[in-house]
């Protein structure tokens, strides 16, 4: 992976700045808050996962410096994310600090759901707005085997208390895969009839558990959307096409009081759309999930420089990075070490 701490960094740019060289315009940062998780998806972590020691992760001061920064060049959204964001201690003061930094409009969190029901309230009252929830089937022994021991009725309570707390609209992710959960595609596009919710197929991606799986079908057997696509028309008829949402394609069916999203980041890159950057669980930032290329704001945020002084050079590293994004990504192959807890999903 290319540190870009090694390179001069980017000529200093003004705050209102924030393009890369193909003109996309930067104005969204996910952040991997922790790299653990309670869970353990078949997809994405072994069982025998090891985590990240406790001082290699940001601190909320740390974490809070970088979301200024962000926002200083244009971020006007955070996603919270990890691994699972509700294990981070203090996650509470850590969303009521990030949702009070000038400039950031949005602030919303990815959860696999099985802590919500006891955060939901308490996040929503310190500033979050909106949560998506991961749920790969709808079956509980399903459920047991996909993630190792989780308990679906947890993510259901979960689901409930967030809509209750009112972060809505909620949004569902369901990462599709042959032989396991392909076959509830219309139990989950049949949800949305009766609940004002979004579900979104998410086609596997080669990072984690999942990387060695090619596109003719590796150990989980990848799903194209567009197959899915196929059997949702087949199913409820037309589909008809409701407000773009960040990187996925929506539709509804007729008379449903949810949508569908599909998120096809394997068979339609999206990446001329892509407004994202990226804060791995141990400081780097970085402007792709499938493309490596990170600065360490880490290091920088641990030197002794003044709190001013990190914030200007974090401005230049942020432009940096996004300059590394390419134009579109490279596909299936091999991405030695790339981590979906670590980059934050
Ligand atoms: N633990 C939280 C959760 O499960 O929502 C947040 C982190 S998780 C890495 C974020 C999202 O990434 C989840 O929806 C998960 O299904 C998805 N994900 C993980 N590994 C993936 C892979 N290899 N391809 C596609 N999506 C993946
Ligand atoms: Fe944990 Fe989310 Fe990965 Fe599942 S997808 S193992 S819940 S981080």
């Amino acid at each position: 992976m290319t540190m870009l701490q090694e390179a001069p960094l980017a000529a200093a740019v003004g705050p209102a700045v924030f393009k890369d060289r193909f003109g996309r315009p930067f104005t969204y940062l996910r952040i991997s808050v922790t790299d653990a998780c309670n869970l353990r998806c078949v997809y994405c972590m072994p069982e025998n996962a090891e985590f990240l020691p406790g001082g290699a992760h940001l601190t909320d001061d740390e974490l809070a410096l970088v979301v200024e920064s962000a926002a200083d060049c244009g971020v006007r959204k955070v996603r919270l994310s990890g691994g699972e964001p509700l294990l981070r201690r203090g996650i509470g003061g850590l969303v009521e600090r990030l949702a009070g930094i000038r400039g950031i409009r949005e602030l919303a969190l990815t959860t696999n759901g099985t802590r919500l029901a006891g955060f939901a309230r308490r996040l929503a009252k310190a500033g979050l707005q909106r949560v998506n929830v991961s749920m790969d089937t709808l079956d509980e022994d399903k459920f047991r085997r996909i993630t190792h021991n989780g308990t679906l009725e947890h993510v259901w309570a979960g689901i409930a208390a967030a809509e209750e707390a009112g972060l809505r609209p909620l949004k569902i992710n369901v990462v599709l895969m042959k032989g396991l959960n392909e076959d509830e595609v219309e139990a989950f596009a049949a949800l949305t009839l009766v609940r004002n919710l979004q579900v979104r197929f998410i086609e596997l991606m080669p990072l984690g558990e999942a990387k060695d799986c090619t596109l003719a079908g590796g150990s989980f057997g990848y799903v194209s959307n567009e197959s899915v696509w196929q059997r949702l028309v087949a199913r409820f008829g037309t589909l008809r096409p409701a407000p773009e949402s960040g990187t996925a394609k929506v539709y509804c069916v007729p008379g449903a009081r949810g949508t569908i999203g599909f998120i096809s980041a394997m068979s339609a890159p999206f990446c001329e759309r892509c407004d994202r950057l990226r804060l791995t669980a141990d400081g780097k930032l970085r402007a792709c999930l499938l493309e490596g290329g990170e600065f360490d704001a880490r290091a920088l945020l641990r030197t002794g420089l003044p709190r001013e002084g990190k914030r200007e050079l974090l401005h230049q590293a942020f432009k940096s990075v996004a300059d590394r994004k390419p134009e579109v990504h490279a596909g299936w192959r091999d991405l030695p070490g790339a981590s979906m807890v670590r980059i934050g999903g």
